[in-house]
């Protein structure tokens, strides 16, 4: 097959297929293990560091957000807008929540002479399905 002697139009794949399988993948927000298991689907013999290193170059170009819960692994996230999460400590789900803009503790971290880049929030609970009485 001419992809084989192709290293360049193979990776280019691989990426757009790492990508499409992060894009599709609402606000699931996938580790790379999830991306792994949909993109060998397609092609069959890509490792898990092939797709892991394709998620930290989107990450890096913008393309995607990568997200750090505590005690977890990096989960990846369709949307490189500044947003925050909500993350529900029963049933593991991660919903997206408008950013919300400046944190209390970012002036703190300015009047004690840093500069803040970046801000990165997550808040934890129970999620409106988790809340809701069970079904009969
Ligand atoms: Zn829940
Ligand atoms: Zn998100």
């Amino acid at each position: 097959m001419a992809t084989e002697r192709e290293p360049v139009r193979r990776t280019t794949q691989q990426r757009g297929l790492v990508l499409a399988t992060v894009k599709a993948s609402g606000v699931e927000h996938p580790s790379a293990e999830a991306v792994f298991a949909r993109v060998r689907d397609m092609l069959p013999r890509i490792s898990l560091g092939t797709v892991y290193r394709n998620l930290q170059c989107l990450a890096a170009d913008g393309c995607i957000s990568v997200v750090h819960l505590d005690g977890g692994a990096a989960r990846y996230d369709p949307s490189a807008e500044p947003h925050d999460h909500f993350v529900c400590r029963t049933c593991g789900m991660i919903d997206d929540l408008p950013a919300a803009g400046s944190p209390a503790g970012r002036r703190a971290a300015e009047l004690a002479g840093h500069e803040v880049t970046d801000h990165a929030v997550v808040l934890y609970g129970r999620c409106r399905r988790c809340r809701a009485p069970s079904e009969p």
